[in-house]
């Protein structure tokens, strides 16, 4: 069985490169395999009865070539439409009932099963993202188009954009869906370009995102600084948004704060729905918690999942990491359920650097003294490099040593944006990694800090 699934696969890459885009994904790709009777005939299905009609016409013989080189020569086919397929199934098949091969398995395997509107739980923090992404997926191209949902590292974007396509497959499966993140698209663009049938590529590629009724694109913050790859979205997205296709995009931080995005792509990105995602407060975080814990069926203790709560309060990814680590934890000691010193000891080397008096203002004056810089500079609005850098670096410090929400953070620095936040902190990350100089500023000042 494994194996015809392989060999078909083979066959329909092999038929991709043969016939247009278009053809393709109209009439090869939806293609069933029925039946296999005796190694010799593959019995396909189209979707429809004119599905049918137009391979046969169209692309007999690419078919009657690929199923010949992949299979060998022995091999003939049969194409059936939706009719005689549910005949051929009832006299062939009567006790499996189905398919070998059929399409709608595929496709609800494109989407995390898991990551569902059911499995999300909604508190103040994401009501109104939710509350637009669940009128999407029942109104795709109707109303809140495009949407754009922004928010911190873990809490849930790509799980609402799963959500939207679980329900999409289910409610409306002859919708087209397309899920891609930013990083598939930039790559399949520039694969687009190269090789010797360049013109044709790029029709491919065109043809491809500009077929699909919804197109969700993932962490689109990465597409700054690729000016082309840009060109492509922006054409890609009129060309879907005027036929009323619906455009979903998630991105860790609104429009405006992505570097180098161009002015259009802002301007259309505006014309839509915008809505960020905040931290979860603490009852929203014990209920994802507990819902985590009775989807994967681990049995833990309630403190335990209080404790999780009142520890980590920005990044859901990261709490759900520690409800498994403590759950394995007690597994592997023989226990029925995780208790709160399990939770203790297995969670050790995760949380107990965290010194408890620190704050934030010890922090900054310790980069104050460092730098020779007051701490009204440190806080305020000046833009000079020389403040800039050590701000910078503050704030880095704040987000690494201390475990606050980042829009605590942005308070004690004057005010500031949770997303400008993020962007120091991401900043300084990176430049610690490329510079000795801010390497070693870092590691200075914390042993200030620390000494202190
Ligand atoms: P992001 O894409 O924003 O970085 P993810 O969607 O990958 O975050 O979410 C990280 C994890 O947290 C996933 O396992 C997701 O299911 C879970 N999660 C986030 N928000 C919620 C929520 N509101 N309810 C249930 N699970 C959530
Ligand atoms: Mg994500």
């Amino acid at each position: 069985m494994k194996e015809l699934q392989e060999l078909w696969k083979n066959v329909l890459n092999k038929i991709e490169i043969m016939v247009s885009a278009v053809s393709f994904e109209l009439w090869i790709e939806p293609l069933e395999v029925v039946d296999f009777p005796n190694s010799e005939k593959l019995i396909l299905a189209a979707n429809t009865e004119y599905a049918k009609k137009q391979l046969l016409k169209r692309h007999n013989e690419q078919l009657s070539e690929a199923i010949n080189e992949i299979f060998g020569k022995d091999v003939s086919f049969e194409v059936l439409d939706p009719n005689e397929k549910k005949e051929y199934i009832k006299k062939n098949r009567p006790d499996t009932n189905q398919t070998i091969i059929s399409k709608d398995e595929e496709k609800q395997n494109s989407f995390n099963q898991q990551y569902t509107f059911d499995n999300f739980v909604v508190g103040k923090c994401n009501q109104i993202v939710y509350a637009a992404a669940h009128s999407v997926a029942e109104n795709p191209g109707k109303r809140f188009n495009p949407l754009f949902i922004y928010g911190g590292v873990g809490l849930g974007k790509t799980h609402l954009l799963h959500a939207i396509g679980n329900y999409i497959s289910s409610e409306f499966p002859n919708l087209k869906i397309k899920y891609v993140t930013c990083e598939q698209f930039t790559n399949d663009y520039i694969n687009s370009l190269h090789g010797s049938a360049k013109e044709l590529n790029i029709n491919k590629f065109r043809e491809k995102y500009r077929l699909t009724d919804v197109l969700m694109v993932d962490d689109i913050q990465f597409i700054s600084n690729k000016n082309e790859t840009q060109e492509e979205f922006f054409h890609t997205f009129n060309d879907l948004f005027q036929n009323n296709k619906q455009i979903i995009i998630a991105s860790d931080r609104p429009p405006k704060d992505i570097a180098t995005l161009s002015d259009r792509l802002k301007s259309r990105f505006a014309s839509g729905f915008i809505q960020d995602m905040q931290v979860p407060d603490f009852e929203t975080r014990v209920a994802i918690l507990r819902k985590k814990a009775q989807l994967e069926k681990y049995l833990i203790d309630e403190e335990v999942i209080n404790f999780i709560a009142e520890k980590i309060d920005t990044n859901i990814r990261e709490m759900e990491g520690l409800l498994s680590k403590v759950y394995f934890y007690a597994t592997l000691l023989g226990k029925k359920s995780a208790t709160i010193e399990d939770a203790k000891e297995a969670f050790k080397d995760d949380l107990d650097e965290k010194r408890e008096d620190l704050n934030i203002d010890l922090i900054i004056d310790a980069v104050c003294k460092y730098f020779s810089v007051s701490k009204s500079d440190i806080v305020g609005k000046k833009k000079s490099k020389e403040i800039v850098e050590p701000r910078m670096i503050a704030i880095y410090l704040a987000c690494e040593m201390l475990d606050l929400p980042l829009v605590v953070v942005g308070k004690s620095f004057g005010g500031r944006d949770h997303t400008t936040i993020i962007h120091a902190r991401d900043k300084i990350t990176e430049q610690i990694k490329e510079s000795g100089k801010i390497k070693s500023f870092v590691t200075s000042i914390k042993e200030i800090v620390n000494n202190n």
